[in-house]
């Protein structure tokens, strides 16, 4: 699984970070970021709860 957050459409909504804090995290600016070394989601079943919890759908998750 590779995690994806399109930072130019995130909006700062935090939903990411709330629902799976154990792999996302809000930067300075309040954007979505990935927690280091959690790109592959670290076996989190909640990041695709956070991805669709998006408002702006700005995080993308790959397969793989
Ligand atoms: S839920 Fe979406 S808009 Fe909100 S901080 Fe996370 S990525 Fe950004």
């Amino acid at each position: 699984m590779v995690i994806h957050v399109e930072k130019d459409r995130c909006v700062g909504a935090g939903m990411c970070a709330l629902t799976a804090p154990g792999v996302f995290t809000q930067d300075d600016d309040g954007l979505s970021e990935v927690l280091p070394g959690r790109q592959d989601g670290g076996g989190d079943p909640l990041v695709r709860e956070a991805a669709r919890a998006c408002p702006v759908q700005a995080i993308s998750v790959e397969e793989g």
